[in-house]
């Protein structure tokens, strides 16, 4: 038997009045789904546990099969690992976002406050990743020391590494804080006070950089400060095939998905024109997952475009992701495993983000397991389309320890 798992990033989300009251995955036009949840089973599960913010890292883990309450230390030491960045037992990891701050007075006079200011844009413009690397490679000349290291990602995504550093400091994800006056929302805490000094100071260095120059003359977002959250050490878990004897493979664009699978012990398979956003590669993702198949017991394809729409607010754009997930992802999976024998597949978001509310949300998510050798024994209820209603319906599969899923996916029990 060989296994798919498809995740479709944020696609669930919550009614709204523009879809007369229906979710986009309920609106959507989605016919490989729904044929995966009539032709199989379905049920729902807490990707997030209680207590815990309700991150791609965290829910991606749980659905890889681990709890995070057991393992999760933060989601910079995630993206650390896929950047191939060693973390001694005392490093910690911040994610170092290049944002686009509107300073109280336009002119920036009052020096570049950024606690007097507005989360403009957590993404800077999604500025590319050759301008960013530019930008990042100066402040890590003007900022970076023995303690501190600056590392270049992709597009507004990019490592700050403090060696011998603190963690206990409260920071906010700034895509959480989209439009909001960011004094609030400054890190907290032990240890603050040196990020502080590291976001002020970069402000000073972006603002006139000739990067941002350019960008601001052609129209777009200047990354005219940092902003570092998600700290922690080292993520450390027993490998996936030591607990399950399958050897794994992840397709993702996104370095925290990359990094979680490489914790796991899976092979990441990169992908042409994967981008993270509404104009990847999907049809390239799913040519590469059914290929892998032949090397590989389980397949594990992530896909971000729908929760990048809904940070956005984005309807037209989550709900053009979500109908593109299900045509080329969905579609090309389930046209391909004719021919690869018997297969399993696992189909979920790894939680909402409502475009109502512009950030991710703990409530379970709907998920349906196909098997196309037919599903063993009765299964409980079908449902005739797979949307976030199946949460709602009675005698589904419940996994209140979302971490548990994998356990009955690849077991069955
Ligand atoms: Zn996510």
């Amino acid at each position: 038997m060989k296994y798919i798992v498809l995740v479709g990033d944020g696609m669930a989300d919550r009614p709204l009045k523009a879809l007369g009251y229906r979710t986009c995955l309920q609106k959507a036009h989605t016919p490989n789904m729904d044929r995966l949840a009539a032709e199989g089973e379905v049920g729902k599960a807490r990707t997030v546990p209680p207590g815990i913010d309700p991150g791609s890292d965290v829910a991606n883990l749980s659905i890889l099969g681990y709890d995070p309450s057991k393992y999760y230390s933060g989601r910079a030491p995630i993206e650390a690992e896929y950047r191939g960045i060693k973390l001694g037992p005392s490093d910690v990891a911040f994610r170092c976002n290049l944002v686009t701050l509107k300073y109280a007075s336009a002119s920036g006079k009052g020096g570049h406050d950024i606690g007097n200011a507005v989360m403009q844009d957590y993404s800077a413009g999604h500025i590319s990743t050759k301008e960013a690397a530019l930008l990042i490679r100066d402040i890590n000349k003007k900022l970076g020391g023995k303690d501190i290291s600056f590392y270049a990602g992709m597009s507004y995504r990019h490592l700050m590494i403090w060696k011998n550093g603190m963690e206990k400091m409260q920071c906010t994800p700034p895509h959480d804080i989209s439009g909001k006056k960011t004094g609030a929302y400054l890190p907290k805490g032990k240890g603050a006070e040196e990020l502080l000094s590291l976001m002020r100071r970069s402000a000073e260095i972006l603002t006139s950089h000739p990067v941002n120059q350019k960008r601001i003359s052609d129209g777009h977002n200047p990354a005219n400060s940092i902003w570092l959250w998600g700290q922690g050490r080292k993520l450390t878990v027993p490998s996936f095939n030591e607990k399950y004897n399958l050897k794994g493979a992840l397709i993702s664009a996104v370095d925290l998905t990359k990094g979680l699978g490489i914790c796991a012990g899976f092979d990441i398979l990169k992908v042409k024109g994967a981008t993270g956003y509404i104009d990847t590669n999907y049809i390239g993702k799913a040519k590469a997952a059914l290929n892998a198949l032949k090397k590989y017991d389980i397949v594990y394809v992530h896909v971000e475009a729908p929760d990048e729409a809904g940070h956005n607010g984005d309807l037209k754009a989550k709900m053009q992701a979500i109908e593109d997930f299900d045509k080329k992802v969905v579609g090309t999976i389930l046209e391909g495993i004719k021919k690869s024998g018997d297969c399993s597949i696992l189909l979920m978001p790894d939680h909402y983000t409502p475009i109502s509310v512009r950030t991710h949300t703990s409530e379970p998510v709907p998920f349906a397991i196909y098997r196309s050798n037919g599903i063993s024994g009765k299964p409980k209820t079908k449902a005739r389309a797979y949307s976030e209603s199946i949460c709602r319906m009675k005698n589904v599969l419940v996994f209140d320890k979302g971490h548990k899923l994998m356990d009955y996916f690849v077991k069955g029990k």
